[in-house]
């Protein structure tokens, strides 16, 4: 029984070299990489038109309030310019005054929305510039990517039909076991144990897991999780 699940696992070990050589290649990674930056792009992008929105409308209405600020405090200053009451006088002057200290406040508001607006529009223009350089990035790896993939096709192939005769021959169940296991990135699943620890890990069995080992069960690494068997 076990001699044909170790000659499985002898053969995945090629398919497992392949899925390693796939997933741990360059061409991959940096299109995994280029594809994530691209999937963020859009909720960044989102993010900067919402700001945008919000200081322009700031701006306008800060220009329009200086605007009606300008036109009260041009009014004051005519009214002013007909006035022979001192105490009238010196109240609009007053009024005159606090008018400008108004007008100045909004003028400095108004410059920073400006500024705010600018730094939205730099990095907006930034981002374009940027999902420019992962769109290539992801275009051009994605093709490596699909072409390595292509290169080991064939050699592919063969050993999942060569996995699949072997498969006839282990234990429907036990052959579940493994293939649970290996699905999870498990490799080697099957291991010996060593005198009384598990062959992978060296964890040390209980006595009633190596009494069953003995007889020839397959259990479970209870650390490691992989398949331990006794030898004969
Ligand atoms: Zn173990």
């Amino acid at each position: 029984m076990i001699k044909a699940l170790l000659d499985y696992q002898a053969v995945d070990a090629k398919l497992r070299e392949i899925e390693k050589k796939l997933s741990g290649s360059e061409e991959r990674k940096k299109a995994v990489n280029a594809k994530k930056y691209l999937e963020g792009v859009e909720e960044n992008v989102n993010k900067l038109d919402v700001r945008a929105g919000e200081l322009a409308l700031a701006y306008e209405q800060a220009v329009a309030e200086q605007t009606k600020l300008q036109e009260q405090s041009q009014a004051v200053s005519e009214s002013l310019n007909g006035v022979q009451d001192e105490k009238e006088a010196s109240f609009l002057i007053k009024k005159a005054e606090e008018l400008i200290a108004k007008i100045k406040a909004y003028g400095a508001q108004i410059v920073k929305l400006s500024e705010e607006l600018q730094a939205v529009i730099k990095e907006y223009n930034n981002i374009k510039a940027t999902t420019k350089v992962a769109q290539t990035q992801y275009n051009e790896n994605a093709k490596k990517y699909a072409e390595l993939k292509d290169s080991v096709k064939d050699e592919k192939e063969e050993i999942e039909k060569q996995l699949l005769d072997l498969k006839g021959k282990v234990d429907a169940e036990l052959m579940e076991r493994y293939l649970k296991k290996r699905n999870n990135k498990i490799y080697p699943v099957l291991f010996e144990v060593r005198g009384n620890v598990c062959g992978a890990c060296n964890m040390e069995l209980p006595m009633s897991e190596l009494n069953r080992l003995k007889n020839g069960e397959i259990i479970d690494c209870g650390q490691c999780g992989r398949l331990i068997y006794q030898g004969k």
